[in-house]
């Protein structure tokens, strides 16, 4: 038998049902049509902006890295709730600009021209990947006779430590390198820009708070020195984030107080040049991650060579960060349930599989689980980011996920 990571908390039962968000599984699945189903809880995430909120210093702004899940529902009602939406494509630009985003930053590699000519259409602040895309950013603004909103992505001297994924520190094909960055600040600004300021991004998934202050204080003088060499003033610096969430057995959830506390002190000693620049922090996984739970049914029940399978009908197509095949190197075991055995006692060691022809697909690997059959759900926690759009959807050609959107009691969609 294996470990599993642990149940996020506040999922109780009713019927012997897992209930998410005041519904039974049961009633969930009914109302969105079929299995396999994303169900997001829009009040844990309204939580999860609370504990920034009230966290971190004041006038510190939120920003939603919307690639954790861009579903256009649930992004509609992220804008409200954040100061901003980061985007990495001119797809995702549309979606934002949909969704009535108004603050809107252009980070990411490859940008082609049609995508930055959009996004400063659009009044978006574009974070420039190279000196390349500045020239093509500063050209296009120019035949459209607007003056763009340009900042500029710096590929930090540091990295982010025990990151689930490392963004900076060595060679990267983000950002620009830190010993160049004051030169390109310098080239925007005589361009006659409207130069937005700097943008770190160190790494994500931490789940050590210090890790990620340490790497707050670091983007912060790398800011200082950045600007000092430029002689100007950022009107804003991204932080990063990288604020992770407890996925696996042994980790345990960030704890904000800590990370709060250091931006605070480190806030107050900042370098002058920083003194009316204003500080973002952009998230993604941490902010919708444990709203998600993946509802998928069991199809077969089969043995093979003494070990139990439990088939269902979804997998890796939409959940491959479950499977253990979305950048980890080794597999470990998200948070499963018989969902419609909840709370029942573990009776049996049986393995959770999807539907795909291929070994990969296991979404729980040799878990205790109370004896399930047939007809029966399994959820999947932990599936509010990185799931439906992160996975190769089109693999086999299996249908697309359904997805639902409610709000404790209140169904959002379908309604
Ligand atoms: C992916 C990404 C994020 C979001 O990362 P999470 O782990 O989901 O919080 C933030 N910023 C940048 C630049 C990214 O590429």
């Amino acid at each position: 038998m294996k470990a599993m990571g642990t149940v996020p908390a506040e999922f109780g039962a009713v019927d012997g049902e897992l209930r998410i968000a005041g519904q039974g599984v049961t009633a969930h699945v009914a109302a969105a049509g079929d299995t396999p189903l994303f169900v997001y809880d829009l009040a844990r995430i309204r939580a999860q902006v609370a504990a920034f909120r009230a966290h971190m210093p004041p006038g510190v702004s939120l920003h939603y890295a919307m690639k954790a899940n861009p579903w256009a529902p649930l992004l509609a009602r992220m804008v409200p709730m954040v100061d901003g939406i980061d985007v990495a494509s001119g797809g995702e630009l549309a979606l934002a600009v949909a969704a009535g985003a108004t603050h809107i930053s252009f980070a990411g590699p490859g940008k082609r021209d049609r995508e930055l000519r959009a996004a400063i259409l659009a009044g978006a602040t574009l974070n420039l990947e190279s000196e390349g895309e500045a020239e093509r950013a500063i050209g296009i603004a120019a035949d459209e006779g607007v003056r763009p909103r340009l900042a500029v992505r710096v590929n930090p001297d540091f990295d982010l430590r025990g990151s689930g994924m490392k963004m900076g520190g060595g060679a990267k094909p983000f950002g620009v390198d830190a010993d160049r960055a004051a030169a390109l600040v310098r080239r925007i600004v005589a361009s006659g820009a409207d130069y937005r300021g700097l943008h770190i991004f160190a790494g994500s998934q931490a789940l050590d708070p210090d890790a990620i202050a340490d790497a707050q204080a670091s983007a912060m003088a790398l800011a200082a020195r950045v600007s000092r060499d430029s002689e100007t003033m950022p009107p804003l610096v991204n932080l990063g984030g990288g604020f992770g969430i407890a996925y696996f057995p042994h980790e345990t959830p960030l704890d904000l107080t800590v990370i709060g506390r250091r931006l605070t002190d480190a806030l107050a000693v900042r370098d002058p040049v920083l003194a009316e620049t204003r500080f973002a922090i952009e998230l993604g996984r941490w902010l919708v991650g444990e709203a998600g739970v993946y509802l998928t049914r069991i199809v077969d029940r089969k043995e093979s060579h003494g070990e139990t399978f439990l088939v269902t009908d979804g997998g890796l197509h939409h959940q491959l960060a479950a499977s253990g095949n979305f950048g980890t190197v080794v597999r470990r075991n998200y948070p499963a349930v018989i969902a419609t055995r909840f709370g029942a006692e573990p009776t049996e060691t049986a393995s959770i599989v999807g539907c795909l022809c291929t070994p990969l697909d296991r979404l729980a690997d040799r878990v205790a689980l109370p004896r399930a059959e047939v007809g029966d759900l399994v959820a999947i926690f932990m599936a509010g980011a990185y799931g439906a759009t992160a996975s190769p959807a089109a693999f086999l050609g299996h249908p697309a996920p359904m997805e639902r959107l409610v709000d404790g009691d209140a169904a959002i969609c379908p309604e």
